[in-house]
C-alpha cells in the first residue's frame, strides 16, 4: 500500500536520511554526492535564472535539451535519435520511469526486472497493474575473497513468459554497481524479440564507470526500435535536486509516454533545462575526470571495509558499495541498519530494501554503504566502523 497508518510511507532512503540527521550519524546511505556541479553546469542554471527562464517550459522538453540529449547519445553510442521526436525530457528519471510504465503496461501485463531492484520499480508497476516477475542476481565468493553478485543468462531467458509486456533493465546497476556483460544483453534482446516485448533502460549510472565504458543495450542489433532508454543529470553531474531526465525511444513510444508525462507534471525544470544541455556538451575529459575522482573514493571504501572484516563487492559503477555483515556475527542487516547510526554513527542501507518481502534470502547480510561522499566523511565512516566491529 501507499499508506501506512494514514501515512505517505516513506522510501528506505528518506527514512534512513532522517535518521541520520535525528542522530547525528554519517550518511552513507541515500545515494546523493557531496560534490557540487562541474561549474558550466551551476553557471548556466543561474545565468538561465536571470534571463527570466522560470516559466513553463514546453511540455516534451526545451529544445535544446533535447539537442544536446542527441548529440550526447551519438558522440557516446553512435545511436541516432531525432531531438523533435524521438527524445522527451522528464523531471528525473523517476517521472521517466514512472511515465514509460503507466503508458506501457496494462494490468495485468508482466514486468520484468534483475532483483536486487530500484525500489520504484515495485511501486510503478503496482500502481500500473502490472505483475512484477524478477531475476535474481547470484552471489559467489572470488578467490580473494570478494563477493560477486552476478546474473545468469538462463535466469534472464526463464522469466519471459507470453504475458510479458517490458524488460526493465538496470545497467550499472542500482544496488549493485554491476554493469551487466554483452552476452546478458544479447539474451535479453533475443527474448525481448521472441516474446515482443518492450525494453526499458535505466541507465542514470552510464558516465560513473571504473572499468570498461558503458554500452547502452539500444547499440546492440535489433534493439533500437523497441528500447526505450532513460537516463538523468542527477548523478552525472552531481545534481540529484534538480530532477532533469530523458528518454530516447521511437516516435510512437515517445508520443505514448508524452501522453503520460503531461499528466504527472506536465513540463520539467525549466532553468534547469539549458543548465543540463551544457553539461552534456562537457568534454569527454571532463566526465572521465568525475569517475576517477569517485574511483578513488570507491577504493578508499572497499579497502576499509575490507580491512574492518566485511566481505565487499567491488562495484564496476555507480555510487554504492555491497558489504556483507555476516563475517561480523551479523546475519540480519536490516536490523543492524537499524541499530548502527546510533551504536556506530553511521547510516546505511540493507540490501533487503531492495528485494520483495521476504525474498533477500542470501542477501539478508548485505548492506549498501554510499561513496559519493567526500573523504573526510568516507575516513571518519571507516573510523567509527572500524571502533565499532
Ligand atoms: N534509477 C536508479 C537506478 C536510481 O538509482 C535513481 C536514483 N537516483 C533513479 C532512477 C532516479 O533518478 P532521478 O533522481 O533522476 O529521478
Ligand atoms: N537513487 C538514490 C539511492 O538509491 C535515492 C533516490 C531516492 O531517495 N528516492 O540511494
Amino acid at each position: 500500500g501507499l499508506l501506512v497508518d494514514g501515512e505517505a510511507r516513506p522510501t528506505v532512503f528518506a527514512q534512513m536520511s532522517a535518521k541520520a540527521v535525528a542522530t547525528g550519524a554519517l550518511n552513507l546511505g541515500q545515494g546523493f554526492p557531496d560534490d557540487d556541479p562541474p561549474a558550466v553546469v551551476a553557471d548556466a542554471a543561474i545565468a538561465a535564472i536571470r534571463a527570466g527562464r522560470n516559466q513553463y517550459p514546453p511540455g516534451p522538453g526545451e529544445i535544446e535539451l533535447r539537442e544536446a540529449v542527441a548529440r550526447h547519445q551519438s558522440q557516446w553510442y553512435g545511436l541516432h535519435w531525432d531531438p523533435a521526436t524521438e527524445v522527451l525530457a522528464t523531471t528525473g528519471a523517476t517521472e521517466a520511469l514512472a511515465a514509460t510504465i503507466l503508458a506501457l503496461v496494462e494490468p495485468g501485463d508482466e514486468v520484468i526486472t534483475l532483483e536486487p531492484f530500484y525500489d520504484q520499480y515495485a511501486a510503478i508497476i503496482a500502481l500500473a497493474g502490472g505483475v512484477h516477475r524478477t531475476v535474481p542476481l547470484r552471489s559467489r565468493t572470488e578467490e580473494a575473497g570478494d563477493l560477486v553478485l552476478d546474473v545468469a543468462e538462463e535466469d534472464l531467458r526463464a522469466a519471459f513468459t507470453d504475458r510479458t509486456r517490458l524488460v526493465l533493465v538496470n545497467t550499472p546497476h542500482n544496488p549493485t554497481g554491476l554493469m551487466l556483460w554483452v552476452g546478458a544483453m544479447q539474451a535479453i534482446v533475443e527474448e525481448a524479440i521472441a516474446h515482443d516485448a518492450l525494453i526499458v533502460t535505466d541507465e542514470v549510472y552510464e558516465h560513473l564507470t571504473f572499468g570498461p565504458a558503458h554500452l547502452p543495450i539500444a547499440t546492440l542489433p535489433g534493439a533500437q526500435d523497441r528500447t526505450v532508454s532513460i537516463s538523468s543529470a542527477g548523478k552525472t553531474f552531481s545534481v540529484t535536486g534538480w530532477k532533469i531526465g530523458w528518454v530516447t525511444a521511437r516516435p510512437e513510444l515517445v508520443t505514448a509516454i508524452l501522453g503520460a508525462k503531461q499528466w504527472l507534471t506536465y513540463s520539467s525544470g525549466a532553468p534547469f533545462q539549458p543548465a543540463v544541455a551544457a553539461g552534456l556538451a562537457m568534454p569527454p575529459a571532463a566526465f572521465h575526470d568525475l569517475a576517477q575522482d569517485l574511483r578513488e573514493r570507491r577504493d578508499l571504501l572497499l579497502d576499509g571495509l575490507r580491512s574492518i572484516g566485511f566481505r565487499v563487492s567491488v562495484p564496476e559503477a555507480g555510487y554504492f558499495v555491497v558489504a556483507d555483515a555476516a563475517a561480523l556475527g551479523e546475519p540480519d542487516a536490516a536490523a543492524l541498519c537499524e541499530r548502527l547510526p546510533a551504536e556506530a554513527g553511521v547510516v546505511g542501507i540493507p540490501l533487503s530494501a531492495f528485494y520483495r518481502d521476504g525474498q533477500a534470502g542470501e542477501a539478508s547480510s548485505y548492506l549498501r554503504l554510499a561513496f559519493c561522499k567526500d573523504r573526510p566523511t568516507i575516513e571518519r565512516a571507516l573510523e567509527r566502523l572500524e571502533a565499532w566491529a
